[in-house]
């Protein structure tokens, strides 16, 4: 059985000393048995990047970004690159988050820049895509995914495409207390596999990584992580709670 991951979005909270002290409440909460059987990671804001990675360092718990540029760098005013990402420690780059779909309008090409750009510089991109309430409503939600996917990683290498992470994260799910039921989750990975299968040319599904995101806490967490397809969760809320994540992260390695 393969490790799950268990990821944290942290979003934008925190300043850098509560993000410390959230890295080093985490860091306490997680048994080392845990982190050799589930993969941690922490993906605090930019400016947090540097203090909760020489927290967690020597801890196994993993850096992560969340989001970059898709230029190496120069007169992009306010933008990261993912060479200065990838410096101060980052092994994974959440890519093309819902809010970020939302708020910055960021589209599926601008997405495939920002992921080929992360796999040029070694880092692990976890591409985020997921239905709107509407889109489900619609009975559009299937095409509109698999469309994120296939475009996201348009003209990606088969090799590089070993390093690609999918979180699965309904919309409607983010932030609001409703989940996905179980079947709803694991149809929505067979699609995500069967997409990424098209564009690879051939079964290499068996080896992607697929997370489930939306309100997962430590009540459903079992339930959700269990459900066939689930290779782990990306998490917001809940991963800033560190007993809640570390719970989290211990029913994981159970699995
Ligand atoms: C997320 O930010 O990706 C997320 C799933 O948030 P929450 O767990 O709060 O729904």
């Amino acid at each position: 059985m393969r490790k799950k991951l268990i990821a944290g979005n942290w979003k934008m909270n925190l300043t850098s000393s509560e993000s410390e002290q959230l890295a080093k409440d985490i860091v306490s909460n997680l048994d080392k048995k845990v982190i050799a059987k589930t993969d941690v990671l922490i993906c605090p804001t930019y400016i947090s990047l540097e203090v909760v990675g020489r927290i967690i360092s020597g801890t196994g718990i993993k850096l992560g970004a969340q989001n970059l540029f898709f230029e190496n760098d120069g007169a992009f005013t306010g933008e990261i690159s993912a060479r200065m990402i990838k410096e101060i420690g980052c092994e994974y780059v959440i890519v093309g988050h819902s809010e970020r779909r939302k708020h910055l309008h960021e589209t599926n090409k601008i997405i495939n820049k920002k992921i080929k750009k992360a796999l040029e510089f070694g880092l692990k991109p976890i591409l985020c895509v997921g239905e709107t309430f509407e889109e489900r409503e619609d009975e559009i939600y299937e095409g509109i995914v698999e469309e994120q996917v296939i475009d996201s990683l348009a003209d990606i290498t088969k090799a590089e495409m070993n390093n690609i992470i999918i979180a699965y994260e309904p919309v409607w799910a983010i932030g609001t207390g409703l989940n996905a039921t179980s079947k709803q989750i694991s149809d929505m990975h067979l699609l995500i596999g069967r997409a990424f299968n098209k564009l690879v040319n051939e079964n290499a599904a068996n080896e992607l990584l697929v997370l489930y995101g939306g309100s997962v806490n430590d009540k459903n967490s079992k339930e959700i992580l269990s459900a066939s397809g689930v290779d782990g969760a990306l998490i917001g809320g809940a991963s800033l709670k560190a007993e809640e994540f570390a719970k989290i992260a211990k029913t994981a390695a159970q699995i």
